[in-house]
């Protein structure tokens, strides 16, 4: 996430708009003392685990991020260890998580931190904020629950949240959309607990603001909620119209020789940059057929027909950015999620 641009002011529209920040902080902290979700990161104020969970948490569900939270925890234990590991390493643990760019950087942040930071976090949003792949809302997450900066946070859930209370009626996203709730984060995030009054908020939006049907009449605060007095919950955050869902045709070819399979690095700017996956072609090569593997990337609905081929006697040598592998090794080499679907149905296809 980005710095955002400078914010249009929002006007209280009610009275409860304007409700001081201790009105709210102690109906919601008390709340999240009996409510809080339990969560593996939760355990202690590490930077690490806040930096490393919060990164998790961009663009995948925390349930999901339970899990793979642990297992990588348990290969990086530390800042150190997460510096001294080798890229495709870290990029075979993050498989599943998905937006691989996230592992790159977070690798690349923990280099800087020990060659440049002895090991220790940087105590303030902008010293947070200088490293890859950390924003505004990461850093904020990260000084307030490690740090006990009173830093606001906004993301999926705290937006939602913050829009509703204050009766911000527009559309949300981006540095535009998101600069008056940014302001709203400001104003009340308290200097005593931040990081408990940022995590209530998330655990909030989770549990109770939900995007439908919020249960206002479980809410902490309900009393000084606009969008609740008003019955505004349906419309409030305004809806973005969604972009219209591109399907896309293409085949994967697995080219045999001897007993080994061609795989390919995607290239910088591809999807999943970095990750090994077999040759892709938009026309219909010939080929024995072995079945098809349908996935989503963004918005593109991409239909893979997975065909195999043996490759021509004296084919030549792979490329530096293929190899020939054998069928074993597909289980430990970095692979796309698609590459790894793809991989399955090699292996039981029985062609091998
Ligand atoms: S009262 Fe309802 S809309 Fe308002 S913050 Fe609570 S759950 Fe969300």
């Amino acid at each position: 996430m980005g710095r955002q641009a400078p914010a249009k002011k929002v006007r209280p529209r009610t009275r409860a708009a304007a409700a001081d920040p201790p009105s709210i902080a102690r109906p919601l902290l008390a709340w999240y003392a009996r409510a809080k979700r339990d969560l593996p990161w939760r355990g202690s104020p590490d930077p690490y685990r806040v930096w490393v969970s919060e990164i998790m948490l961009q663009q995948t569900q925390v349930d999901r991020v339970r899990e793979f939270f642990v297992r990588f925890m348990e290969r990086f234990p530390t800042v150190h260890d997460l510096a001294a590991a080798r890229e495709h390493e870290v990029l075979r643990r993050w498989e599943g998580l998905g937006y691989y760019r996230r592992a790159r950087q977070l690798h690349a942040a923990a280099k800087r931190i020990v060659a440049e930071h002895d090991g220790q976090f940087p105590r303030t949003v902008e010293g947070l904020m200088a490293l890859p792949g950390i924003g505004r809302y990461t850093a904020g997450a990260v000084a307030s629950i490690a740090f006990d900066v009173p830093a606001p946070i906004v993301e999926a859930n705290s937006r939602r949240v913050f829009a509703r209370l204050v009766g911000h009626d527009r559309p949300l996203g981006g540095a535009a959309g998101d600069g008056p709730i940014w302001e709203v984060a400001e104003r009340l995030v308290p200097r005593r607990h931040p990081g408990r009054f940022n995590q209530a908020v998330m655990d909030l939006g989770a549990m109770v603001c939900t995007p439908d049907r919020p249960l206002c009449p479980r809410c902490p605060l309900a009393s000084v909620c606009v969008a609740q007095r008003e019955s505004r919950t349906a419309t409030i955050p305004a809806k973005t119209p969604r972009q219209a869902t591109k399907l896309v045709r293409e085949t994967a070819v697995i080219i045999r020789r001897g007993g080994r399979l061609l795989v390919e690095r995607r290239g910088a700017g591809e999807w999943w940059e970095g990750l090994w996956d077999f040759p892709r072609t938009a026309g219909r090569p010939r080929g024995r057929r072995l079945g098809v593997v349908s996935y989503t990337v963004t918005h593109h609905k991409i239909t893979c027909t997975v065909v195999e081929q043996a490759a021509t006697v004296g084919a030549a040598p792979a490329a530096k950015s293929s190899r020939w592998v054998r069928p074993a090794e597909l289980a430990t080499l970095a692979l796309s999620s698609p590459g790894r679907r793809i991989a399955k149905l090699v292996l039981s296809s029985g062609s091998l």
